[in-house]
This record gives structure tokens, C-alpha cells and sequence, in this order.
């Protein structure tokens, strides 16, 4: 009785962990039908290893075992390989094949030894075609590395040729060298995320669902990732984020580990060779290694893989986010001994119970704005006329400034809670001064595309386009933080049924 209590636990177990697995599958698009056999597979292996006289019964025990248990190991062997190296890693395939006939050929030389008696014992024929398989197949893996690796290099060096030839465009501007503050918009490229993930937050976006959601939701739309670059008379040349880096966009397997791997897609990020960050700050005359300080609002991967060409930079970010935020630490690898940790005690501001004057002088002030993340941080400047507060992903687009509409997708409990205060904070400040503009990382509307790229052209804020910039918000936002007709996002399918998304504003 115990002894089948037991029994019916671990089946328990196998299937739960047997489900959870086909659902990671089938999250990575395998197919449905596909599944639907392994599944079957699965389940008929270890109901036969659990009532092997049910089996029995059948008289065909061992091979009714080997029909099922044999296949459903070999499936998760390969349907593992298949997620996590997309079956592109022939070498591991290879070697693992390789290996799996070495085992094999020693198992049929034992037994044939142990049949035989250890005196005048002969290795069977078997063990020798499965040695031989084995070791031509170990020898196919060592060659195909050499391969597998000249074909990651071309992946890697697409587009290099043109970013070269980029930096070294005749045409490309030269730095304007006079006593004002400069900010230019970065465009590193797109991420490709979910609408209800970029949108969704009031549409039960929210906690463990909202990732289910993440993983299972087809509705995908691109939507830029911008770091902004300050060129400033007293504090030198900095940036607030770095935005993704080639590596990131174009080698997914090469960059990520295998537990990332499971978690990301494998096209997240789109970039052009024009788009790479050291190629944009060519283009406007610095070099990546000018730059002193990166303003890092929070440690997600599309905000610091930049970090990767900014060794020297000291990289200023809330305490909190390192110790308990970062989930890809490789973008880091170069900076981790450079990193500074703002103290948070130079007083309240505004709306803001405090906040951290980085130079003393009020040019730049950090503000924290947890909730996103557990130490996300928004950064204001002060430029000549006004001065703009850098988002970061606290809100990720102009109409998210009406928190009561139009809300990201949030972890849930007291870290929602923090947001929307955020929220509240900048909305407070924004009001309170109007001569700031917010700044977004992800802003996918006009007010980036057209605005934010005309009035910071030349990077310096005029009062002209100061003006403009308050104006659209205006025009987008009533004073009580609430859309105004035309500006509430909607998400458009795309018309073949696959691919991407886009939203539309009315
Ligand atoms: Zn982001």
C-alpha cells in the first residue's frame, strides 16, 4: 500500500516536472504534434519503469521499455540540445553522439566478458563497430570545431566592414567645441518585446503571470533602445546607458549562457551597423574612449551591454540594482571594479524625499526611482536653457506619463507600488519645472522620432525647441496626467499573421 502511495507521488513528480518541461518547449516554438508524441513517450517511460509488471504482463517488458524509455531519453536529450544551442552547435552534437557509442561499446564488450568468463574472453562484434562509430564520430566533432567557429566569426563580423568604414566617414561631424551642454539621442537598435509587456500593465500584466505571458503571447512589436551621451563644459563626456552591443544582437549563442539562453530569444535585438554605439559616437566626432562616467539608470541587459567598449568608464549606479538585479552579468565583465555607488544623501528634491547632486554643483542630479528594478535610478540635467530627466525604463514612453492608462508590465506587490510612486515623483517634477523635458529610453511615438531628434539636433536645447517639445506633451497629456484623445495605444496584428506587430495611436 505504502509502497504504491510512493509510487503514485513520484509519477506525480515525473509528470508535473515532465509538464513544466513540454511547456518550455512549446514556449520556444516546437511543434505541437511533435510534442503531443513525446509527451506520450515521456509519460509511458516512467509509468513502465514504475509498474515494470504491468509491462510484464505484456511479455514484452524489456522491449515495450526500450520502445518507450529509450526514444524518451534520447528526445530529451536532443529536444535540450535543440533549445539551448538551437541544434547550430554541431560539435557538441557530435561529441555527445560520440560519446553516447563509446558507453555503449564498452557495455556490450563487459557483458560479453562477463558472459564469457573472464578467462578467453573476446570483445564482441558489436563493441567493435560501436568503438569504431564512436571514435569517427569524436573525430567529426574536433573537426567540426574549427567550422562551427570560422561560421560564429562571420556571423560576428557582418557589417563590420561598413561600421569600420562608418567611423571613417569623411562626412562625419566634427565636435562642436564651445561652453554648452550637449545631449544626443543614441539609437542602439530595437528589442522586440510583447506589447502587453510594453503596454500591458493595467491589463493584468503583473508578477509571475505577466512572464508567462512574456514567454506565451505572441503579440510582439520592435521598439527602439536609446542611451543618451552628454558632452559637458566642466564634467567631460558621459553617457546615461549604453544601450545593447553587436555581440548581443548578433551572437546570441556566443554571448549568452545556457541558462540565458533558455530565457531570451534568440532575436531580441535588432541593429543595423550604423546603429552600434562606438559607430554612432564617431559619427558625432568622440571616441568610445573618452567617455569617464556612464550613468547606468538600471543593470538590464539592453541598458548595459554598451558597458562591453567603455572598460575605462567609472560606471555610476544605485547599490541596490548590483546586488540584487543584475540576471546577465556578463555585459559587466570589463567595468565590475569600476563601478561607484551613489550615497543618495545630498537632501529631498522636489517630489523627491531625496536624491544625489553627482557633482556638487547641481548639474546632475540622480533620483531613485525603484520599482522597475530594485534600484533603478532617473537622472536630471541641467543644460543651458531647462534641463531634461532621463527615463530609463521607469516609464518607457511619452503617453506612459498617464500612469492611470497606460502602465508597463510590473513585478507585482511592493514593487508596483514603488513604480507608480516613481511615477507620481516625475510627474510632480515635470510639472513643477516647466522647463524639463523627460527623456525616454524605449519612446516609440513621434515625440521621439520627430521631436526629440529635431530640438536636439546639434545637442544643445534651445528655447525653441524646449518649447516644442513642452508643447506635444501638452498636446498628448491633460494636466491632470490623463491621454487626450488620439494618443491611447492600440496594438495592430500584422496582416500575413506572423511577424511583427505595431501600435497604433488613437
Ligand atoms: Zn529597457
Amino acid at each position: 500500500m505504502l509502497k504504491t502511495l510512493s509510487k503514485i507521488g513520484l509519477l506525480v513528480a515525473a509528470l508535473a516536472v515532465g509538464t513544466a518541461w513540454l511547456v518550455v518547449l512549446r514556449l520556444k516554438d516546437v511543434p505541437a504534434p511533435l510534442l503531443t508524441v513525446y509527451g506520450l513517450l515521456l509519460a509511458g517511460s516512467v509509468v513502465g519503469s514504475l509498474w515494470p509488471d504491468v509491462l510484464g504482463r505484456l511479455s514484452t517488458r524489456r522491449r515495450v521499455l526500450a520502445f518507450l524509455g529509450v526514444p524518451a531519453g534520447l528526445g530529451t536529450l536532443g529536444l535540450y540540445l535543440a533549445v539551448v544551442y538551437y541544434v547550430t552547435d554541431l560539435p557538441v552534437l557530435l561529441a555527445l553522439a560520440a560519446a553516447a557509442c563509446l558507453v555503449w561499446a564498452a557495455a556490450a564488450l563487459l557483458r560479453g566478458r562477463w558472459a564469457a568468463g573472464v578467462r578467453g574472453a573476446r570483445p564482441s562484434r558489436r563493441a567493435f563497430l560501436l568503438g569504431g562509430g564512436g571514435l569517427a564520430l569524436g573525430v567529426l566533432s574536433g573537426l567540426s570545431v574549427d567550422l562551427a567557429e570560422r561560421q560564429r566569426r562571420a556571423a560576428l563580423a557582418r557589417g563590420e566592414p561598413e561600421r569600420q568604414a562608418a567611423v571613417r566617414t569623411p562626412g562625419a561631424r566634427r565636435r562642436i567645441v564651445d561652453d554648452a551642454v550637449r545631449v544626443f539621442p543614441i539609437h542602439t537598435g530595437d528589442t522586440i518585446v510583447t506589447y502587453g509587456q510594453f503596454y500591458g500593465g493595467l491589463d493584468g500584466w503583473e508578477g509571475l503571470n505577466g512572464y508567462v505571458r512574456t514567454l506565451v503571447d505572441k503579440a510582439q512589436i520592435a521598439v527602439p533602445v536609446y542611451a543618451y551621451l552628454i558632452d559637458h563644459p566642466r564634467h567631460g563626456f558621459m553617457l546615461v546607458d549604453t544601450g545593447v552591443n553587436w555581440e548581443q544582437a548578433h551572437d546570441h549563442d556566443g554571448y549568452y549562457d545556457m541558462t540565458s539562453r533558455l530565457l531570451t530569444e534568440r532575436d531580441e535585438y535588432r541593429m543595423s551597423p550604423g546603429q552600434d554605439l562606438r559607430v554612432h559616437l564617431a559619427r558625432l566626432g568622440y571616441d568610445a574612449k573618452e567617455i569617464t562616467t556612464v550613468f547606468l539608470t538600471h543593470v538590464h541587459d539592453d541598458h548595459a551591454g554598451g558597458l562591453r567598449y567603455l572598460p575605462q568608464a567609472t560606471v555610476v549606479m544605485d547599490r541596490r540594482d548590483w546586488e540584487h538585479g543584475v540576471s546577465y552579468p556578463y555585459s559587466f565583465d570589463l567595468v565590475k571594479d569600476k563601478l561607484s555607488f551613489p550615497a543618495f544623501n545630498s537632501g529631498a528634491f522636489g517630489a523627491f524625499p531625496t536624491g544625489q547632486d553627482h557633482f556638487g554643483d547641481g548639474s546632475l542630479i540622480l533620483l531613485p526611482t525603484p520599482g522597475h528594478s530594485p534600484g533603478h535610478m532617473c537622472v536630471l540635467l541641467r543644460m543651458d536653457v531647462g534641463g531634461v530627466l532621463f527615463m530609463g525604463d521607469t516609464l518607457y514612453t511619452l503617453p506612459h506619463l498617464a500612469v492611470d492608462q497606460v502602465r508597463q508590465m510590473t513585478i507585482g506587490g511592493a514593487d508596483t507600488i514603488h513604480q507608480i510612486e516613481a511615477a507620481r515623483r516625475i510627474q510632480k517634477l515635470l510639472a513643477s519645472d516647466p522647463g524639463t523635458v523627460p527623456l525616454f529610453a524605449h519612446d516609440n511615438t513621434r515625440y521621439q522620432s520627430d521631436l526629440v531628434a529635431a530640438a536636439f539636433d546639434q545637442g544643445v536645447l534651445g528655447k525653441e525647441g524646449l518649447r516644442e517639445l513642452r508643447t506635444h506633451m501638452e498636446a498628448v497629456l491633460t494636466p491632470d496626467w490623463r491621454l487626450r484623445p488620439g494618443h491611447t495605444p492600440h496594438y495592430v496584428a500584422p496582416a500575413s499573421g506572423t511577424g511583427l506587430g505595431r501600435v497604433e495611436f488613437r
